[in-house]
């Protein structure tokens, strides 16, 4: 049984135009996966069905087997954790403290157990000396780093990222990714990442790829994400290492690895030393 499947899923926004169009896929347990596309592929409108934000026209969304309805969205809920890219309609507390408690107190978390849980979370994402702030008033990257640290206080079962660290300046960023990776470790979290980040999608065990609401490619990266031509007519950057070993190529240097860094260098270095 997957965390999630989904099968056949179909939903437009306006009765006429899908912007899903049949989808099918599955999330394995304790899985990071990565699902990538152009800006307006379809992928924030999948996680909102997922959670139930938004109502599928066709097809099914089942979670942990249960499938996905009006009498089991409350349940489903509970076990999925979302970060919106904009997190400013996640917040309902009226201090940073508050809104992390609140998400606890949704889960049942005594009162007199919330202070360290929430002192822990608030100084992972390094948002400490912003407990008694409002959160409307931080910056695009504080409001991330605090809606971050209230979903991951929750310890959810499913973690859902929407381009959850897209206002963080690149060393925030890998120090959120890294936070979000110790715990999907320590706890077998199952994380879906909707990301623009291809060496995020490198790093991942399962790599989604949408087009015009369609996913039209599905499995591990180092396989899917080879192909630069493909990649760039799907609107799509290619990693580092691919778009390298294509110059080296060009060069007359041809390389096994293209997909990973690490073993491109060992490679190279295996050329220089012969020569
Ligand atoms: P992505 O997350 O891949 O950028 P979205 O799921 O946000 O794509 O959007 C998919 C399509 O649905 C886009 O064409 C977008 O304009 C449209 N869309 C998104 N949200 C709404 C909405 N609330 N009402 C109408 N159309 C929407």
């Amino acid at each position: 049984m997957n965390p999630i499947d989904v099968k056949d899923l179909s939903f437009s926004y306006d009765q006429h135009l899908d912007v899903v169009k049949d989808v099918s896929f599955s999330v394995e347990r304790g899985s990071y996966t990565t699902l990538i596309g152009h800006n307006g592929s379809g992928k924030s409108t999948i996680a909102k069905l997922i959670i139930g934000l938004l109502e599928k026209e066709q097809g099914s969304i089942l979670i942990d087997g249960q499938e996905l309805n009006n009498d089991t969205v409350e349940t489903i809920r509970r076990k999925i954790g979302i970060v919106f890219q904009n997190p400013d309609n996640q917040f309902i507390g009226a201090t940073v403290r508050d809104d992390i408690a609140f998400g606890l107190e949704n889960h049942q978390v005594p009162s007199n157990e919330m202070d360290p849980i929430i002192e822990k979370y608030a100084s992972e994402v390094g948002m400490t000396e912003y407990l008694d702030h409002e959160p409307t008033r931080l910056s695009g990257g504080q409001k991330q780093r605090v809606a971050i640290a209230g979903i991951l206080a929750m310890k959810p079962e499913i973690l859902i990222l929407d381009e959850a660290t897209s206002m963080l300046d690149p060393e925030g960023k890998e120090e959120i990714n890294a936070l979000v990776k110790q715990l999907h470790k320590e706890n077998n979290m199952t994380i879906l990442s909707i990301t623009h980040d291809v060496e995020e999608v490198m790093q991942s065990d399962h790599v989604i790829v949408m087009y015009e609401g369609r996913i039209i490619r599905d499995g591990l990266p180092s396989q899917v994400m080879l192909n630069e031509q493909e990649l760039v007519r799907l609107k799509l950057d290619a990693p580092y290492s691919v778009k390298l070993a294509n110059e080296l190529s060009k060069l007359g240097i041809k390389v096994k690895n293209s997909w990973n860094m690490e073993g491109m260098v060992d490679e190279l270095c295996q050329l220089l030393l012969k020569k």
